[in-house]
């Protein structure tokens, strides 16, 4: 095993709940810490007024001082351009309002569910499809979880249940293990899959008691990272990785194709490579969600196409995602076509 050590801070608290909770929010401050000029402050504090501005310090550790372009500061920093309307970018892009079982379940596709735990994340991304998703109808206290649960438990096709959110892992390991035992106990469910960014946005949020409540579970256990940048992987992400492989979780990374941050070829090819030396395979390759506030990270599909196509000549297959946009209605991710 590893040779980090989980500090506990003075109150019991793991460290990365502490680094949770003091996230930078306050755009001055991340532009202060990276050397960033001030004119940049008014439109982040305005853009921020509509999604928070959210992001941990060892995120923010891994962006380059002074560089406005900076691929990880591009995916969290609040823009003017998130306030101009576009028409077809709306609030619920994907028909998620349509895909609601109960309060905290969404069931778009045959045989497996979505469970929303919480509406917090780790991180704020400004490309979020939920950015304006109703998380307070849909929240996350034990009552809400009993009446997901009872649905799950009604429903004998259902074989995988998604944690998702806001994001799972953002959850303590004590209400992440009471969660689990209870989807344990429904014998019809084989598969827990869960939809998280945390270890990547804060790599020791990986503790012990998460891996051994994984190593432990009677399910088939699928993680799903989102990382988006090669630059987001250092040895710290690395590590946590592994670990998540030797508890025997399946790893597998989504990531949204954006505008100025990964669409060019070598950013998506190294991506690819960082995360298998993570132990990690590239799943899906997201046209993002028309969601509104996101425009201006919008890749055009012919350019999305022709990367995809780079891709597929320069890395063996295993590498290459699959390049999907969520079309509401549809019963599956729908691959582009050329
Ligand atoms: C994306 C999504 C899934 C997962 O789809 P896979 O193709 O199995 O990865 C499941 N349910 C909902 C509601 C989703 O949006
Ligand atoms: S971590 Fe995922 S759900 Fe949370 S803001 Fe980022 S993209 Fe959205």
């Amino acid at each position: 095993m590893g040779h980090i050590i989980h500090r506990i801070d003075t109150a019991g608290q793991p460290a990365w709940q502490k680094e949770l909770a003091d996230a930078v929010r306050d755009p001055a401050e991340l532009l202060r810490q990276l050397q960033l000029p001030d004119s940049l402050l008014p439109q982040a504090q305005r853009a921020a007024k509509q999604f928070l501005l959210r992001v941990p310090d060892s995120f923010v550790r891994r962006m380059r001082i002074g560089d406005e372009r900076d691929p990880l500061l591009l995916q969290v920093l609040p823009h003017h351009l998130e306030l101009t309307e576009h028409p077809g970018f709306v609030t619920d892009p994907v028909g998620d309002a349509h895909a609601r079982k109960t309060p905290g379940v969404l069931q778009k596709y045959q045989g497996r569910a979505l469970f929303i735990t919480t509406g917090a994340c780790a991180i704020h991304c400004r490309y979020c499809f939920r950015r304006h998703y109703p998380y307070q109808d849909s929240q996350a206290g034990r009552d809400q979880w009993q009446s997901s649960i009872n649905f799950l438990r009604s429903q004998n096709d259902i074989s995988e249940v998604i944690l998702s959110g806001g994001d799972p892992l953002s959850l303590s390991d004590q209400r992440l293990e009471e969660l689990i035992e209870q989807l344990e106990a429904i014998q019809h469910l084989r598969y827990l899959r869960i939809h998280t960014r945390l270890p990547i946005v804060i790599p020791n949020r990986v503790s012990e008691r998460l891996l051994s409540l994984l190593s432990e579970c009677r399910l088939n256990i699928v993680v799903v990272l989102h990382s988006n940048h090669p630059q987001e992987i250092d040895q710290t992400v690395r590590h946590a990785c592994q670990r998540l492989g030797r508890a025997g979780a399946t790893l597998l990374n989504q990531a949204v194709l954006l505008r100025g941050i990964n669409d060019d070829i070598s950013s998506l090819r190294e991506l690819s490579e960082r995360l298998f030396d993570c132990g990690v395979l590239p799943y899906y390759l997201h046209q993002l969600d028309r969601v509104a506030g996101a425009a201006h990270f919008e890749v055009e599909d012919e350019t999305a196409l022709a990367l995809v196509e780079k891709l597929r000549q320069q890395l063996p297959g295993y590498l290459v995602p699959r390049l999907v946009r969520e079309i509401a209605g549809e019963p599956y991710k729908t691959p582009l076509q050329e």
